[in-house]
């Protein structure tokens, strides 16, 4: 059974670019009758704040992923303590006390030299007295991982087989000098506690990964599958929780269907079109890991604004019905729907068809001879989106005015605004009590 997580560090808003690792992950695991967990990575505690996980929660609530298991690093540190002490007691782990500055210079050197700057490893040369010298004299030690000469390989899911010479690499550190945490520990202790044996996640942490084959294996796991997906670009830069705009919450604000953000995501940089899909069953049915390349990904904030304006023209009444209902907009009806959905690009603009049409709104007046003798002309019978032309047609005649002249004090009266909705679309919707008593002024 596949077993795979999300991982994301509650120290900013989700963005599309960790949505869309997240949905991957989600789809294979979903695909294949497997297990999601969501683990918050919330270790460093100056960054991580209860408000960015609960918003991580909501956001992946909102988008239809749920998760089969939630962790917490930040109460498992017993445990990444007594992983390091194993790995203490297996030499894996060794004791460095060089700064900041004479690691730099060490790097300045090797780089001169035209060598790779891989960490020489002069800490494993201290003798026992040398250490509690340093020690003594106040220089607390970080902790490097000690990496075994091997060829590192994998069968990357996304990127094939990927092949690593452990030489080539620094020792990474573990344990920073402050007694705090990198990453790769904690993820490592984590991913073998629950048994995670597909990790998905961005190439930005390839090497990591290569890290972590031997890790897993120095603690008594066996290296999970990898799969390392493209990270998106936007057109002029990256995304990241700094650049902004780009975070789940603000397109929820602006009126993102939760669908097309989906369709989008799990779509784009895989061999199939981008098209929406309304359920995420359906996106389920056509995963394949297989189907992604590790081409980059450029991602354009218009796209999904047409894939969204094209999913909402599409969406049934029914469907739309729970998204209405949380916008205050419930009591329009499916004809109303039916009517509005052509003209919107986005559920929010129905905010202003709502406004205008069901809620009693003061006309504005300019001409009230003019709007009086408009009211009198209202065609008798059933209105539909041909009303308009019929008595638009009348009221030129008997007015003489045409233009900005005719249609101008008529939209004023009837929304009170200059710009808005068509008005042979609204004027059914308004209907003519309200229509009536707009044109003679009379708030409605
Ligand atoms: N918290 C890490 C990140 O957001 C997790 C990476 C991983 O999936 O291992 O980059």
């Amino acid at each position: 059974m596949i077993v795979t997580r999300f991982a994301p560090s509650p120290t900013g808003y989700l963005h599309v670019g960790n949505v869309r690792t997240a949905l991957i992950a989600w789809l294979h695991a979903r695909k294949s009758g497997g297990k999601f967990i969501l683990r918050i990575d919330d270790t460093d505690t100056k960054r991580s704040k209860q408000e960015y996980t609960d918003q991580i929660l909501r956001d992946l609530e909102w988008l239809g992923m749920t998760w089969d298991d939630i962790q917490h690093q930040s109460a498992r540190l017993e445990r990444y303590e007594d992983a390091k002490q194993r790995l203490i007691a297996d030499e894996r782990l060794y004791p460095c006390y060089e700064s900041q500055e004479e690691l730099e210079v060490k790097k300045k050197i090797l780089l001169n030299r035209n060598l790779p700057p891989i960490y020489d490893r002069g800490a494993l040369k201290l003798t026992p007295e040398q250490r509690q010298e340093l020690e003594a004299k106040g220089t607390m030690p970080h902790w490097r991982f000690f990496l075994k000469d091997s060829e590192i390989t994998w069968h990357d899911g996304v990127r094939g087989d990927l092949h690593f010479q452990a030489k080539n690499l620094s020792d990474p550190v573990l344990i920073r000098a402050d007694g705090s945490m990198t990453y790769s520990l904690a993820s490592v202790v984590d991913d073998i506690d629950f048994g995670v044996n597909y990790i998905i996640r961005g190439e930005d942490h390839i090497s990591n990964s290569a890290i972590h084959v031997q890790m897993f294996e120095a603690l008594g796991g066996q290296a999970p599958n990898f799969a390392h997906i493209s990270l998106l670009k936007s057109k002029d830069s990256g995304i990241s929780k700094r650049t902004g705009g780009f975070d789940i919450k603000t397109l929820r604000e602006l009126g993102v269907q939760p669908m097309a953000i989906c369709s989008m995501l799990a779509k784009m940089g895989s061999s199939d079109n981008i098209e929406y899909r309304e359920s995420m069953e359906e996106l389920i049915a056509e995963f394949s890991l297989e189907k992604y390349s590790k081409a980059p990904v450029i991602y354009d904030q218009a796209d999904l604004e047409r894939l969204n304006a094209k999913m909402v023209r599409a969406m049934s009444f029914d469907s739309i019905k729970p998204t209405l209902a949380a916008i205050g907009a419930d009591n329009i009806s499916p004809d109303f729907w039916n009517v509005a959905r052509a003209n919107i690009s986005n559920v929010n603009d129905i905010k202003e068809w709502h406004h205008i049409c069901l809620d009693e709104i003061s006309p504005v007046i300019k001409d009230q001879n003019f709007t009086n003798q408009a009211a009198e002309l209202l065609p008798e019978g059933e209105w539909s989106v041909e009303t308009w032309n019929e008595w638009i047609a009348k009221v030129k005649d008997v007015s003489g005015r045409k233009g900005k002249e005719l249609f101008m004090p008529i939209r004023l009266a009837l929304t009170g605004m200059e710009h808005g909705p068509e008005l042979k679309d609204i004027l059914p919707l308004i209907g003519r009590d309200k229509v009536t008593a707009r044109l003679q002024g009379r708030k409605a």
